[in-house]
């Protein structure tokens, strides 16, 4: 992205400044394997840096009013609407995923930074009930202090920006390692952004890194009051046995193998094409992508004849060509990951291959498994790729046990009875329930937990703003 000053180079202090290591590495744009820029390979020596200027701003920048440190949110949200097209291409580059996919992470950053910007005058604190007569009681919202944040590769901008904009609102500073994967969108567009806005310097770093090289050195590191990864549980758990052996406070967001439950009462249709969304959408690679389906025997068959005339028509391609749903995967290791530790393993153990399970590259094709059985990969794995793997039960008890066996963040329940599906919702142990519904179509996802655990439920009559290319082909009569 020529206009980014960033480019090549870490954020720290408010300076755009080389790597210790002197390195950079490429940045390619997962289509076409293009070179389009370049990062700072950043390790120990930048993130001591980087922390420690952190650190010495953090004071100043919490004793700022809140209508002053509102403002550097909302520059910096103008920075992000002002270089808007940009943006999005840059995303859609780095990234692999199509224009309305880019258009949602930049516009939910910009979204997330304004509402940063106002929740810091909300939240300021609660009167409490005295314990006894003639005493005042007060609560005091107060920054943690240095956050460090580590994030991944699928939503690079707005997976910062759910942590940066609240973290920066509230006093805190922060230390940002993006994914090496998107360095640009992920980081160094923030930091010139941030910089434009005029933040302090030390309010807002940026070290661009690989994970072991950049991420391990912030995850551990003494001067952070918090720590937030969102990533792979592989990483998130050695993050977490670290941190349990010094008392270190951090917060993970991670992986899940989420659930897709037809139930025999299902509008078989409405349900596939949710379907396309929830495991196909941005080629199946977030959290929240339906990762195994499971179907109550009586509409078994005509949901997979559904979902595989759907995904049979899906265009793959450059995600520059509007005809294209689903563009590459984000890395061969990615494609490797789905195809030889997933699907040829599972259609080794029995399972049906309806339509797809081959790639030309990186480019996956949208695959549909059949005979799907919960000892199969395809079952237990979070797949990370445009797969439908499909698992009959007999009952709804099934399907309810099957469901709650592994760890997921989302689930999705397709019932014409509302009330049923909320009885469902109920006993599944996601944070996030959709009846009749793909994933985070209700705007849950910009509301972060705090100390409490809570559940969304979001119920759905008729599929709102469903695009076209989930519904059924052209040919099918529905
Ligand atoms: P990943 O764990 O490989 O990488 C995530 C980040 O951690 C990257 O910045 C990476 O450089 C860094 N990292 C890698 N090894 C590290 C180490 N040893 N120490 C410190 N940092 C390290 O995950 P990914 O492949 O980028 O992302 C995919 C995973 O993220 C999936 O499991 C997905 O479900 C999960 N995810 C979760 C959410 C959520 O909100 N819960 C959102 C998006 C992705």
């Amino acid at each position: 992205m020529p206009s980014q000053p960033g480019d090549g180079r870490l954020y720290i202090d408010g300076a755009f400044v080389p790597a210790a290591s002197g390195r950079t590495e490429a940045v390619e744009e997962k289509a076409t394997g293009k070179r389009i820029g370049g990062y700072a390979l950043g390790g120990a020596a930048d993130i001591d840096r980087a922390v420690a200027a952190a650190r010495a701003a953090q004071p100043g920048w919490a004793a700022l009013s809140a209508p002053e440190r509102a403002a550097h949110l909302r520059r910096f949200g103008g920075y992000l609407e002002d270089h808007y097209d940009e943006l999005v291409e840059q995303s859609m580059r780095e990234t692999g995923g199509v224009r309305a996919k880019a258009e949602d992470e930049v516009g939910t950053s910009i979204r997330q930074l304004a509402l940063s910007a106002v929740q810091v005058s909300e939240h300021a604190g609660d009167i409490l009930p005295p314990y006894k007569a003639g005493k005042l009681s007060l609560s005091r919202a107060v920054p943690l202090g240095v956050l460090g944040l580590i994030t991944p590769w699928n939503y690079p901008m707005n997976l910062a920006m759910r942590a940066v904009a609240p973290g920066l609102a509230f006093g805190n500073t922060v230390v940002l390692k993006p994914a090496e994967l998107t360095p640009v969108i992920g980081g160094q567009a923030l930091a010139a952004a941030a910089d434009h806005a005029g933040l302090p310097p030390g309010v807002f770093n940026v070290v661009t890194g690989g994970g072991r090289e950049a991420g391990w050195p912030l995850a551990r590191h003494p001067g952070l009051d918090m720590l937030d990864f969102t990533g792979s549980r592989e990483v998130g758990l050695a993050i977490s046995r670290a941190a349990a052996g010094e008392l270190r406070d951090i917060r993970l967001e991670l992986g899940g193998s989420n659930a897709f439950v037809v139930l025999d009462d299902a509008d078989v249709q409405l349900a596939a094409s949710c379907a396309m969304i929830a495991s196909l959408e941005f080629q199946g690679q977030t959290c929240i992508s339906a990762s195994r389906h499971i179907v109550v025997r009586s509409v078994a068959d005509a949901y997979l004849d559904a979902v595989t005339r759907r995904a049979a028509a899906l265009t793959v391609g450059d995600p520059f060509d509007p005809t294209t749903v689903l563009g590459p995967l984000i890395s061969t290791a990615q494609v490797d990951r789905v195809h030889r530790a997933i699907v040829e393993p599972s259609l080794a153990m029995g399972a049906r291959l309806l339509t797809g399970g081959t790639h030309d590259g990186l480019f996956y094709r949208p695959t549909v498994l059949a005979d799907v059985t919960p000892a199969m990969p395809a079952f237990r794995e979070e797949i990370f790729g445009p797969v439908i793997p499909v698992t009959v039960v007999d009952t709804e008890a099934e399907a309810i046990a099957l469901t709650n066996g592994l760890p997921m963040l989302m689930n999705s329940v397709f019932t014409r009875d509302l009330i049923r599906g909320y009885g469902v919702a109920e006993q599944l142990q996601a944070g996030e329930v959709h009846v009749n519904d793909a994933h985070a179509r209700h705007g849950a996802e910009n509301q972060m937990p705090g100390f409490t655990r809570r559940q969304w439920i979001g119920l759905q009559r008729t599929p709102l703003n469903l695009p076209a290319w989930a519904a059924a082909p052209a040919t099918e009569e529905s």
